[in-house]
């Protein structure tokens, strides 16, 4: 980041500027501002060659006023303790704006997923669970899929924690496989989610997919879907990016076969025809949609100025400093914030667990309805927020998930 913002003190300030606005009780703001608990673990795992490595592992759980802790748990090189706190921080407010009865956690191993064999993943999800075993569970804290963790990671956690407890218990975890208690349309909900913030914000702009270019950062789980589903809504995807770097074409991309390509090669880099950019000349390109759908941090006072683009969809958490916010909302850019555009992925989670936990299986079209029936009317009435207080759509996103979170506090008697 070359704000040098660390991603707590930017979720931190983020409830600051929420709570100045709301006018939020001492009491209420200072319990938003902290993780209820973190708990620091080190995993031993049996290497291939025979070594035993350590990993480093967290969960966060920040406020389970409204319900149990939910959120997703991260393979990356660079997670550590503040950035999962943040990222939990986040799903405890992204749960609050669409009215999930959760609260935020977040996990994360520190570790390079794409260094490892299928083995030794197993082993290091199945240690991590152990590990971590006493503070989860269907009533307490749901993990779930996030950057670069799978639906087999969450099969092979379930089966952990069910071996553990003695029976099955599918609810500990979401975005697990179908065939093993997942919900129809978890794996696409993220990206589902963020084009349905992107088709509302258009229409408020009397404005259809059609007459737009898109720009995607990320083709993981969330961007490769966002991808395919903008291109079905008929705009023209014309720039996407990975770890690696980018691709454009003005003529637009057929996702699909930018997707076999990265299967192929591991990267959408050198897609044949494409103009090859870095991922940070992808974010100021003249696109009417920028979504960025990889890391946090990514758009910040150094290049906000240089962003084009008219909406900005956030699939992923936090990619948006709070000095870029200023920036971005200066000069008329519709945000679509990552508490409410990503919040697809926890929504089917949920829709997952309340399967899970009633035994009764949905179609895919219960799902979808149900889905967009959130996404929109969390979008409308974020936007409500927005014109009523005259803020940027992320400031109303908090303060309407810090309402409904007061009112628990109040009511339970935490505080207020
Ligand atoms: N990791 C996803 C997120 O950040 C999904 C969390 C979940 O499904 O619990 O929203």
């Amino acid at each position: 980041m070359s704000d040098k913002l660390n991603p707590f003190e930017m979720a931190q300030q983020q409830i600051d500027n929420a709570a100045s606005i709301l006018g939020l009780e001492q009491g209420i703001h200072e319990i938003l501002r902290w993780p209820k608990r973190v708990l620091y673990v080190n995993i031993p795992v049996k290497m291939d060659d025979g070594s035993i490595k350590v990993f480093k592992g967290y969960r966060a759980q920040h406020v389970d006023v409204l319900g149990p802790y939910k959120g997703g748990l991260r393979y990356h090189p660079e997670v550590c303790m503040d950035e999962t706190i943040a990222l939990s921080l986040w799903m405890t407010f992204k749960c609050g704006v669409v009215g999930l009865p959760y609260g935020g956690g977040k996990g994360g191993i520190t570790c390079n997923p794409k260094e490892l064999s299928l083995g030794e993943l197993e082993r290091l999800s199945r240690g991590y669970v152990q590990a971590i075993f006493p503070i989860i569970g269907p009533e307490k804290d749901i993990p779930a899929p996030d950057v670069y963790t799978t639906p087999q990671i969450m099969a092979w956690m379930m089966d952990e924690f069910s071996m553990l407890k003695g029976y099955y218990s599918p609810g500990v975890i979401t975005g697990k496989p179908v065939a093993v208690g997942g919900s129809l349309g978890r794996n696409t909900a993220t990206a589902t989610g963020t084009v349905i913030t992107i088709r509302e914000a258009l229409k408020s702009m009397g404005k259809s997919f059609r007459e737009v270019t898109v720009a995607i950062q990320g083709y993981g789980n969330a961007g490769f879907f966002a991808a395919k589903f903008v291109h079905e809504k008929g705009a023209k995807l014309v720039a996407v990016s990975d770890s690696r770097g980018g691709i454009l074409n003005k003529e637009g991309f057929d996702p699909y076969k930018v997707f076999e390509h990265k299967e192929k090669t591991g990267s959408v880099v050198d897609y044949p025809g494409a103009t090859t950019i870095t991922n940070e000349q992808l974010l100021e390109l003249p696109v009417d949609v920028l979504i960025p759908a990889a890391l946090e941090g990514v758009i910040t006072k150094a290049n906000a100025h240089n962003v084009k683009a008219k909406i900005i969809g956030e699939a992923a958490n936090g990619p948006t400093t709070p000095e870029a916010d200023e920036i971005l909302y200066k000069n008329g850019v519709f945000m679509l914030p990552d508490i409410l555009a990503s919040a697809g992925g926890v929504i089917v989670s949920y829709f997952e667990w309340v399967q899970n936990l009633t035994n009764y299986y949905w179609t895919q079209e219960e799902v979808d309805i149900r889905l967009d029936e959130k996404m929109t009317a969390a979008f409308k009435a974020v936007l409500e927020v927005s014109k009523q207080y005259k803020v940027d759509m992320r400031t109303a996103a908090y303060l309407h998930s810090i309402k409904r979170l007061a009112e628990a506090m109040k009511l339970r008697g935490w505080a207020g």
